[in-house]
């Protein structure tokens, strides 16, 4: 059954995932337009198994996968709303993230700009309450709106009501693959305003008069540190950060301090700390080393890369074998930040 869906068949999702593992779905369809999305939810139930894929950059395919792989495609940015000091947009589940926030940078609307170049889609972003350089989607998030695939009705989220906390989201948790996201709205601000607490950022723009620093200066920067530390996914096929930075107590935090000098951490909004994991993985001697096709990037250890030909396997493997070390070593459990299938 197939209600006017183009639906195709043994489809390689190798140029749908930024790993670039070479697997396919038994059936794939692409969402181009709000109808299609609403066609696709009235039978959802029959459509059964599914993944939704935005960009395929935070994901580890292991298999293929034998049921419907549902990319979504939708495009708009649009704008909603206007007051004298802030602007809200909407903007549909398939646009492309970078794109939203060049649109943003263009216009001088403030408050998206130092989540420039994180790749992806719009409709993915709030899944894993995306976070770069000090801002997160939750500082900008007015709501979500998207279908229950259980009860297969439309219905907004406040930003309250997504639970987003560091890299989740209700999406991520109680959600998990029961809600397709169609539209993300967002406020940002006409008023000049930056957040450059983060260290590189105050280093270089915090003895700046704010009125001679442009929005295109700090997105341009911002830039400039992620193409020089983070690999191209099109020429070494790696989906950011694999692991999340774990959380520790103080108790804890006080006996590494002894063990190791030089630990990176820093305070999380728990009261507890946050330690860096690829601080943590190139302690334990990971960082460029080649184990088959795969390594940590010898520029970013936090970063899986595939050298060509790995499998989903093979990189999960590898992920193990960190994870172990970073447990013998710090008694650390690293939990993966992206969504293995
Ligand atoms: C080089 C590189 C750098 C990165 N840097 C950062 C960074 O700085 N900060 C950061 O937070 N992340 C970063 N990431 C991770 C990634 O870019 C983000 O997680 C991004 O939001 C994923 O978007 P996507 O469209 O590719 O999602 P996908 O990988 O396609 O999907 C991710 C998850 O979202 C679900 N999903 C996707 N679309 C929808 C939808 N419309 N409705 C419901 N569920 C959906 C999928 O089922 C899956 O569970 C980086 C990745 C790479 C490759």
């Amino acid at each position: 059954m197939n209600h006017g869906l183009q639906i195709q068949e043994n489809y390689s999702l190798r140029n749908y995932n930024t790993f670039n593992i070479d697997v396919s779905a038994a059936r794939f369809v692409e969402l181009i337009s709000d109808d299609d999305i609403k066609k696709f939810v009235s039978q959802v139930k029959v459509l059964q198994p599914i993944y939704i894929l935005g960009g395929g950059s935070n994901v580890l395919f292991l298999n293929d996968f034998r049921g419907l792989v549902v990319s979504i495609a939708t495009k708009r940015i649009q704008k909603i709303d206007e007051t004298e000091s802030s602007i809200d947009l909407e903007c549909a589940a398939g646009e492309t993230w970078n794109d939203v926030v060049s649109f943003c940078v263009k216009n001088n609307y403030y408050g998206i700009e130092n989540l420039v170049l994180i790749p992806g889609t719009v409709g993915a972003a709030p899944i894993q309450n995306i976070g770069a350089y000090g801002v997160e989607i939750k500082d900008i998030l007015i709501n979500v709106e998207g279908f229950d695939l259980d009860s297969k009705k439309l219905l907004t989220f406040t930003n309250k009501e997504c639970e987003f906390n560091y890299r989740s989201s209700i999406f991520k948790t109680k959600l998990n693959g029961k809600f397709l996201i169609t539209k993300v709205r967002v406020r940002l601000s006409k008023e000049k305003k930056y957040q450059l607490n983060y260290r590189a950022l105050n280093e270089k723009f915090g003895n700046q008069n704010i009125e001679s620093i442009s929005i295109q200066d700090v997105a341009n920067y911002i830039k400039q540190i992620r193409l020089e530390k983070l690999p191209d996914h099109t020429k070494l096929g790696n989906a950011g950060s694999f692991f999340k930075n774990p959380e520790i107590d103080i108790e804890h935090l006080e006996e590494l301090k002894k063990q190791f000098k030089g630990i990176v951490y820093f305070a999380a909004a728990t009261g507890n700390y946050k330690i860096a994991a690829g601080w943590l993985i190139e302690e334990c001697g990971f960082k460029g080393k080649r184990i088959g096709n795969v390594s940590c990037y010898e520029k970013q250890a936090l970063v899986i890369v595939n050298h060509g030909g790995a499998t989903g396997n093979e990189i999960k493997e590898y992920a193990e074998k960190i994870q172990s070390a970073v447990k013998d070593k710090f008694r650390i459990s690293l939990i993966p930040e992206v969504n293995i299938i």
